[in-house]
């Protein structure tokens, strides 16, 4: 038995959505900025239909969808696209400390091209103050970016609020929904979203495609492109479309809207059933990120006294990230974690565990079963957590000098 509890990093391919796209590789293949001849046409049609289905999603009009390569691309073209364009304006953008590298990094280049970037820190649950944001907020601001939904500990942003408060200082708002598309309902005029970036892979689409979705009235958003050429994609994102790739992204958003009343409950019990299920067999482990406020799919949990990698080791067939294997080579604990003020050794012991659409609970029971058995078994060769069984906090005790 393997069981897949990565499903915030990647997803399955949905059957579904592979059948809508293989059409468009071998019978269907015209190029959608083909205007003389019926190959194209079709394929424009596909594109066409895709585009409504992704802004359906989202409460958007079909004209405001930007296909990109992914969500990496589409925070790029959002984020140094806007402070480009705007330039003149203003310098400053402001964002948060936990944001995917995809955003960070942006923000990070700005940084070294003249803008001021605002980082803001969060609680500990990894939630903004509404209130530092609004004092972040100053005559230059001309971009705030802020994640719907934390990928590693899950904590949703309010971003509705959080929309109201830059359309009242007339800032344009971007948020990275990666984790929430097609999960927790998202509107973009009733949540005064300017800009909002979404993956196809996170959603049990193809790798390597997603969409910006850039406002086009009230305000209308431009964005200066990172790509440039054939002026696709209303100038901002050329290149020949992925149609294949974006007809899977148009299924997939489909099947999330289609099932968005029940899915995301059944996603939700079965984290539930993971997490009452850990608590009932073990003892000092604890929830990372917010209680309720959080994705569906993920369950980020602190195993004291056992570290992270050599528990994901000890449930090999089951698929899960650790709080430290984000920045793979470097056994850093997350930087999330850290923000959030969760200690080095809690982070070392953090597990990231994520269901999708084709998680079941019978995987969930099997999970409980061998993190359970695992963690035990490490612990017994943990000399603190003996300690603590004793009685002794080992944060209290004077170790001797070496
Ligand atoms: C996965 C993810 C990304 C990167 O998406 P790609 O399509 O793989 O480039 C960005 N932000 C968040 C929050 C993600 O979860």
């Amino acid at each position: 038995m393997r069981v897949y509890l990565d499903n915030n990093a990647t997803t399955r391919v949905d059957p579904l959505v592979l059948e809508a796209m293989l059409p468009y590789f071998c019978e269907k293949y015209g190029n959608a900025a083909s205007r003389s001849h019926s190959f194209g046409w079709e394929a424009d049609e596909a594109v066409k239909k895709a585009r409504q289905q992704v802004a359906d999603l989202i409460g958007a009009a079909a004209e405001d969808i930007v296909f990109t390569s992914g969500a990496t691309e589409g925070n790029n073209i959002a984020i140094k696209g806007v402070a480009a364009m705007y330039a003149d304006k203003g310098r400053h953008v402001v964002t948060q400390s936990t944001e995917h590298k995809a955003v960070i990094d942006p923000c990070k280049y700005l940084e070294q091209h003249g803008f001021r970037v605002t980082f803001l820190p969060v609680d500990h649950w990894g939630r903004i103050d509404l209130q530092q944001l609004a004092d972040a907020i100053k005559e230059d601001t001309i971009l705030v970016s802020i994640m719907h939904g934390n990928n590693e500990i899950g904590t949703l942003q309010p971003i509705g609020e959080i929309g109201k408060l830059c359309k009242a200082r007339g800032v344009l708002f971007h948020t990275d929904c990666c984790q929430t598309f097609g999960k927790v309902p998202i509107n973009v005029q009733e949540m005064g979203i300017d800009l909002l970036t979404c993956s196809a892979h996170k959603i049990h689409g193809p790798k390597g495609v997603g969409a910006l979705y850039v406002r086009r009235k009230r305000p209308r958003v431009r964005c200066e492109p990172v790509l440039h050429g054939g002026g696709h994609e209303r100038g901002m994102r050329s290149g020949t479309l992925n149609v294949p790739g974006i007809v899977g992204l148009g299924q997939a958003a489909e099947l999330c809207r289609l099932h968005l009343d029940t899915e995301p409950a059944r996603l939700t019990a079965l984290r539930d059933q993971l997490w009452s299920g850990l608590q009932a067999r073990l003892d000092h482990i604890a929830l990372n990120g917010h209680p309720t406020e959080r994705t569906p799919s993920n369950l980020n949990v602190s195993f004291a006294y056992v570290e992270g990698e050599s528990l994901m080791m000890g449930i090999s067939d089951i698929a899960v990230s650790s709080g430290s294997a984000c920045t793979s080579a470097s056994l850093e604990p997350s930087y999330v974690l850290k923000a959030l003020g969760v200690g080095d050794d809690l982070a070392h012991s953090s597990i990231r565990f994520s269901v999708g659409r084709f998680n079941t609970e019978a995987e969930i029971e099997y999970t409980i079963d061998r993190v359970a058995a695992a963690v035990c078994k490490l612990r017994e060769m943990s000399p603190l957590y003996e300690m603590v069984q004793e009685g002794i906090d080992p944060s209290k005790v004077e170790w001797a000098e070496r």
